[in-house]
């Protein structure tokens, strides 16, 4: 036998993920998760476990919408399934400002694509019918922004990031899906990171049409296992007759394993491809744990510990930039700045994993993602402000520790 190389078993250790996703997933789901008996992706309680997770996921989405289910992946998945139905040469306007919606025009652009665009660049191709609306990096979609591209353009599809992780910009959906239904254009959103953070029901807004979320940030279910997504009736019709060339991420092909077929719920679901009980475990209980918490304390939550993080790294001399309330990205001060990337990598060789942005300008990004408590905000300030302190910072910690608890203690007598 030729020799192989068999190597130790993979440990990975416990980091704090305090970076802009994957968030930290509750032991709940993780026992979910491997408690799961070994059961085929049509034994009857996988299949309930389905219909019950989509059940509760259009109640955490708030919506009616039919089509309303989980793509097996991550957000890519969820995304990619939503974009399937434009089609080669179908006008889009699309509006970026930042890493994420940046690959969101890509993909818009690989689909919209003629055969003969796409071969002309095929990694970035650039076609004519879609035009890419850029917004800076730091700054948000605004509704104007919105109207006048739509009212110029005149698109089949529109398409914008409702929370731009990159730069931690909330983009203005209200004034995007306004103009939509103005100009009758379909509205596409990537919710990737905002579901399950802000408390906000899609049917509220009638001018967007598919939306596509990811299973490991709001929702905190790192063992990936669903991307929610959601899709009008009026997309489902427009893709039924246009058709797409994909199988695996047809919207309506997929929809079937949820039991959504011929745009009805039926009893249980038919075969599309292979699902994992433990993943349907592990999903369901992360959709019942966020119920059981709702949407609105969750949303409140987030709101309070990242205010505590914003005025703790600010008193620290750092410059948010950021307006979710997810993930704080700031400016290092001046004495430091252009040290970015060091300070990020030194925390994460460290086992405390923030991130700088992934496009530029370089600045740091910071994520709570399920890390809403005392302990863990006083935790993630306090290794910032040593990492800090170890590049010649000389941040007075005591005096940011004592800030932090009085806003911590504020909340307990308001309550
Ligand atoms: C994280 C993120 C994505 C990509 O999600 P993956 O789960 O990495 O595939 C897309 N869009 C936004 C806005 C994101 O925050």
């Amino acid at each position: 036998m030729a020799d192989i190389t068999i190597f130790p078993q993979l440990e990975i250790p416990e980091t704090i993920a305090a970076g802009p996703g994957p968030g930290n997933t509750d032991p709940r789901v993780l026992q979910r998760f491997a408690s799961a008996g070994v059961a085929d992706h049509m034994q009857a309680d996988v299949l309930r476990g389905m219909i019950e997770s989509k059940i509760m996921l259009r109640e955490i989405m708030g919506t009616g919408n039919i089509h309303t289910f989980g793509v097996a992946g991550t957000g890519w998945s969820g995304l990619d399934t939503m974009f399937s139905a434009v089609m080669p040469g179908d006008k889009v306007v699309v509006f970026t400002n930042g890493t994420f919606s940046g690959i969101d025009g890509l993909t818009v652009r690989m689909k919209a694509a003629t055969a003969e665009e796409l071969a002309a660049n095929s990694l970035d191709p650039k076609p004519a019918s879609v035009t890419i609306v850029d917004v800076p990096h730091g700054e948000s979609v605004t509704g104007e922004i919105v109207e006048a591209a739509l009212a110029k353009h005149k698109p089949k599809w529109a398409a914008m990031a409702h929370w731009e992780t990159g730069s931690g910009r909330i983009n203005d959906l209200r004034g995007f899906s306004d103009a939509c239904e103005k100009h009758g254009v379909m509205g596409l959103i990537d919710a990737v990171s905002s579901l399950g953070v802000e408390d906000f029901r899609i049917d509220d807004f009638p001018g967007v049409h598919g939306w596509a979320s990811c299973p490991q940030k709001g929702i905190c279910c790192l063992p990936l296992t669903y991307a929610p997504v959601s899709f009008t009736d009026q997309y489902i019709q427009s893709l039924r007759a246009s058709g797409t060339r994909t199988f695996a991420a047809h919207p309506i092909l997929e929809a079937r394993h949820w039991g959504i077929i011929d745009g009805k719920d039926v009893e249980k679901g038919t075969y599309h491809r292979t699902h994992s009980a433990y993943a349907v475990a592990a999903f369901h209980e992360a959709l019942r744990i966020l119920l059981q918490e709702t949407l609105a304390q969750r949303a409140k939550d987030y709101a309070f510990h990242e205010a505590a993080l914003r005025e703790a790294v600010t008193a620290m001399g750092c410059k948010v930039t950021s307006n979710m309330t997810s993930l704080v990205v700031l400016n290092l001060p001046e004495k430091l700045a252009g040290r970015e990337a060091e300070l990020v990598q030194s925390c994460r060789a460290a086992g405390f994993g923030i991130w700088p942005t992934l496009s530029e300008p370089v600045q740091v990004r910071i994520g709570i993602l399920n890390l809403l408590t005392q302990p863990a905000i006083t935790e993630i300030v306090t290794r910032f402000g040593a990492a800090m302190n170890e590049m010649g910072a000389d941040i007075d910690m005591s005096e940011i520790t004592a800030l932090l608890s009085r806003h911590f203690d504020r909340a307990m007598a308001a309550e």
